[in-house]
């Protein structure tokens, strides 16, 4: 019997605790006092200012499973869901760290015993590729004479994208930060699945999958792009949970292990889908994880910055379960059994589950009213269409009418070749924030363009029956920040 996630994600925690690591709880997917940052999105975040020597904490090892959303933001994969076997919008990160205690040798040397020792993960050692920084000779030599990888499986990869520090293998967190170059480590899943090794031409394919990052992290990265040597040099690294366990589970497909087959299985039951390989259940067990804990971090639906994100985010899994021919208001149904799947890492959900159930459902509700007429308007415009491209004033037509998110519309046209000018939504856009002379920040769709603000930690949501209303509520100093949902 393969381990189950939960497992896995105990096993490694415990194996970091046997090398003298702190085993600290995931930080909120709403980084605290961190305007750069849109949402959580490594391990490292919480540790940013430790890493700066800003802080201090009692231990210099730790060790954490963190809850991170990519969508939005610098690290965005949004769009991958659904097409790729290995991304999702909310996965949990592994990930131990070292703060100016040990560097390149000890934090090599802890992830391949981890992968391959035989009372650990005990993993094919040849099925282990590595990269490491073009420069890095030193990681280099690690892998290949202490390790004893062959120099067939250590790829350099580095500048020849660019500028330095341009690549895959230079790591940072946004456009400023703590950041240094890395070395990475793929697993084969073998010759039946069409990719190829990292730095190759197929290595988008599903047969060599990232699994684990090791950054070595040297610099602070200014606004200006200058890099200042960080005051000790420490490790930061982040292994995705699902991944590994996918390795482990024998399944090449992210969404195949105990989790996602599990939680698929709820998504077809609340929306009376037969086939279990329809991409659209992906999706949705996808969708599901990333709304329900960032609503549990305090996040509300709304016109702007994480709220707009998260809309985004919701509009498009109901839009999937529409096309499953879902009848009714489904996805807040999906809450109880992601509590399940999710074990320990599911308790604060479980708390707050009445609350993120409520505003998943009105959310739903109130795009349910212009979503089937809005895709009947979309078919049409579609079916008129000469060439591949959607002008980019229906696509606004659309998400001024009907809510329709960008992204969205951009999901519905992809599924059958069609491009959006998004140059056009663009200027359509504008020419309206002009009419109305709106205020900045409207219910803008770029990810560049949205803005966050830097709440101090999330208190909890107070929900008055009677007013109909739910108010997430951050203790600032002395300021109570309100949103209502609806
Ligand atoms: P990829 O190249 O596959 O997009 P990445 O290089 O962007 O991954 P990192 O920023 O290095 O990922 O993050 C560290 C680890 O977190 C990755 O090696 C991977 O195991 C995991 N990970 C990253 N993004 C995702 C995602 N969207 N969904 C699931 N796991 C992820
Ligand atoms: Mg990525
Ligand atoms: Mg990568
Ligand atoms: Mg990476």
């Amino acid at each position: 019997m393969s381990k189950s996630t939960a497992e896995i994600r105990q096993a490694f925690l415990d194996f970091f605790h046997t090398k003298g690591h702190q085993i600290v709880p995931s930080s909120s997917l709403v980084p605290n006092n961190d305007p750069t940052l849109l949402f959580t999105n490594a391990g490292m975040n919480q540790f940013k200012d430790v890493f700066l020597g800003l802080d201090n904490r009692p231990y210099s090892r730790a060790t954490t499973a963190q809850r991170c959303v990519r969508a939005g933001g610098k690290h965005n994969d949004l769009e991958n869901v659904g097409y790729t076997a290995r991304h999702h919008t909310f996965f949990e990160m592994l990930g131990n760290f070292s703060f100016g205690d040990y560097f390149k040798h000890d934090a090599i040397n802890f992830a391949w015993e981890l992968l391959t020792g035989k009372e650990w993960f005990n993993l094919p050692k040849e099925r282990l590729w590595v990269t490491v920084y073009a420069t890095d000779d030193e990681a280099y030599d690690i892998w290949n004479k202490e390790i004893g990888i062959p120099a067939e499986r250590i790829i350099r990869i580095g500048d020849n994208k660019g500028a330095p520090f341009a690549s895959d293998n230079f790591w940072q967190m946004g456009d400023t930060g703590p950041c240094g170059p890395c070395t990475e480590i793929f697993y084969d899943h073998g010759d039946h699945i069409w990719g190829g090794p990292p730095g190759s031409p197929e290595e988008d394919g599903d047969r060599y999958i990232e699994i684990w990052n090791i950054v070595f992290m040297q610099f602070n990265r200014q606004s200006d792009g200058t890099m200042d040597p960080l005051p000790k040099p420490s490790v930061d690294t982040g292994m995705g949970l699902e991944r590994i366990t996918a390795v482990l589970q024998h399944v090449n497909s992210n969404y195949d292990i105990d989790l996602f087959r599990s939680l698929i299985k709820s998504v077809a039951q609340v929306t009376n889908a037969t086939d279990l390989e329809n991409k659209s259940l992906r999706v949705i067990a996808d969708h599901i994880r990333s709304c329900s804990f960032l609503i549990c971090d305090g996040v509300i639906p709304s016109n702007e910055g994480r709220g707009y994100v998260l809309r985004r985010i919701i509009r498009r899994a109901v839009r999937h379960g529409y096309m499953l021919g879902a009848k009714d208001t489904f996805f807040y149904k999906l809450v109880a059994p992601l509590i399940e799947v999710m074990a320990e890492a599911g308790e604060e959900l479980k708390r707050q589950q009445d609350i993120v159930e409520k505003v998943l459902k009105t959310e739903e509700e109130q795009f349910a009213r212009t979503l089937e007429r809005g895709l009947q308007l979309l078919d049409e415009e579609l079916a008129q269409l000469t060439d591949d491209v959607l002008p980019g004033e229906t696509a606004f037509r659309l998400y001024d009418t009907y809510g329709f998110p960008l992204d969205l519309t951009a999901d519905v046209c992809r599924e059958r070749n069609i491009k959006v000018d998004e140059k056009g939504f663009e200027v359509a856009m504008e020419e309206q924030r002009k009419r109305a002379r709106e205020s900045s920040g409207f219910g803008t769709d770029y990810n560049s363009l949205i803005k966050v603000d830097s709440r101090s930690e999330f208190s909890g949501y107070e929900h008055d029956e009677q007013q109909g209303t739910i108010t997430a509520i951050f203790h600032n100093g002395q300021s109570v920040t309100e949103l209502k949902a609806g």
